[in-house]
């Protein structure tokens, strides 16, 4: 079976450097392999699922690159829930309850005032058919618990945590289904994963324990599992699980400079036994994938470390791909000098001007006024003209070093610093960059 894998988020707020991750791995993982990788929207939380977090998300992994191959809705495919449901009942593995909510959560606080884990206690399945009847008879809709096989082992061997053992009797039967009609995640998520192909399911770890009794139900539909992977959670840099980080998605990072790239890279790498490398290339992040490499241990994420990945990625970009987001006229080479000054792409506007025009100068003395009238003099314009200027002047004044360079500069640029004037001084142009020094000589 190709590997087949899915992002699963439910549309209940925007995707966050958590879920972003979540959602790489999955498509690095597809990738890796040849096979696809599918975004389904678990939409089945009517009142909490909202449309414009559908867009969002699809906007996000656009942004990202992480295209799926295909994509589900549960709103969609309710339909496709109720055989099973029936399946699943008539095999007696779902049965009704009555109990309220507030009935459940008495119930839960006593057993856990008595050290006790709050497990469910199965009184429903307990009621004779004449008291069924009499509840309905009330006018009390039912919801479905799935019922588990205390017998049944479950265990399965986890890409990132090894082997994992559960007791069923350990665990509460799961609800699936709520009166008014509607699902729950866990079941209509293992309807799915089957209807879908899902090979493997990659998921966080808050989710270990739904994996336990989603693979009795995956056994109870007569399907063959997927393999599962459950990743350890992101914290801040601190160690701490921050909230920011619950908070901190694509428009933030964007507004903030990062390139997609930088924060795949990050994201690919941190937590696992492979080195943080600027790698700008999806497909080789792709190769270099292995969930073998993920640690227990929960991931890192540090922002000071994205804000240098972003600079050494922004470093190594083409001018191709850049080119639709760089100011009018910034061509190739001018790409290639400015390039290792940014910190951000926007940057990228500040240098230009420094190309374009006007500069800002500061004032020059009068020594190094004369200096620089002898620069505008001696420029001459040939296939390197600031090596050609320096080595004349080096000639002329003696000067060398900072007192050579730092003056010439600051005349035809404004800055103390910045790209190589080697490659800055042609962009400026002869014409252009004379004016400047003379200028400069007249201040
Ligand atoms: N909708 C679930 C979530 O967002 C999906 C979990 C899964 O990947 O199965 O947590």
């Amino acid at each position: 079976m190709p590997v087949t894998t899915r992002f699963a988020p439910s549309p209940t707020g925007r995707l966050h450097v958590g879920n972003i991750r979540t959602a790489l791995h999955n498509w690095l993982l597809a990738r890796q392999a040849g096979g696809a990788f599918w975004l389904r929207i678990d939409d089945t939380d009517e009142a909490r699922s909202e449309e414009r977090f559908v867009a969002a998300i699809r906007a996000d992994l656009g942004w990202l690159g992480l295209v799926p191959d295909g994509e589900e809705r549960q709103s969609a495919r309710l339909p496709l829930y109720e055989e099973p449901f029936q399946r699943l009942r008539a095999a007696g593995r779902l049965y009704p309850c009555y109990e309220s909510a507030q009935e459940l959560d008495l119930r839960r606080k006593v057993l856990l005032g008595r050290g006790l884990p709050p497990l469910y206690d199965r009184a429903a399945l307990a009621l004779s058919e004449a008291e069924r009847a009499e509840k309905e008879a009330q006018g009390i809709a039912p919801h479905w618990r799935f019922l588990l096989d205390h017998a049944e082992p479950i265990g399965w061997d986890d890409g990132v945590r090894g082997p994992q053992l559960f007791d069923a009797a350990q665990l509460s039967d799961p609800v699936v289904r709520r009166a008014d009609g509607s699902w729950l995640y866990a079941l209509p998520s293992v309807i799915d994963d089957i209807g879908m192909g899902i090979t493997d399911v990659l998921r966080g770890e808050d989710h270990v324990s739904n994996t336990a009794v989603q693979l009795q139900m995956f056994t109870a539909l007569r399907a063959r599992p997927p393999r599962f992977a459950h990743e350890a959670l992101l914290v801040g840099a601190e160690g701490k699980l921050a909230k920011r980080l619950g908070s901190l998605g694509c428009d933030a990072l964007r507004e903030g400079g990062i390139e997609p790239e930088a924060l795949l890279a990050l994201l690919a790498r941190i937590g696992t036994s492979q080195p943080v490398e600027p790698i700008a290339s999806r497909e080789a992040l792709a190769q270099a994938f292995d969930l073998a490499h993920l640690g227990r241990a929960p991931a890192r994420f540090d922002q000071a470390e994205l804000s240098r990945l972003n600079a050494a990625i922004l470093h190594q970009l083409p001018h191709a791909q850049v080119a639709h987001r760089l100011p009018e006229g910034m061509g190739a080479a001018a790409w290639e000098a400015i390039r290792p000054n940014l910190a951000t792409l926007t940057d990228a506007a500040d240098w230009w001007r420094i190309v374009t025009g006007p500069v800002e100068q500061r004032e020059f003395d009068q020594e190094e006024r004369a200096f620089l009238g002898l620069a505008a003099e001696r420029l001459v314009w040939g296939e390197d003209p600031w090596g050609a200027l320096t080595a004349e002047l080096k000639a002329a004044t003696g000067r060398k070093g900072k007192a050579l360079f730092l003056p010439l500069r600051q005349a035809l640029t404004g800055r103390d610093s910045g790209p190589d004037m080697p490659a800055l001084l042609p962009l400026i142009g002869a014409d252009e960059a004379r004016a400047r020094l003379v200028r400069a000589a007249r201040s």
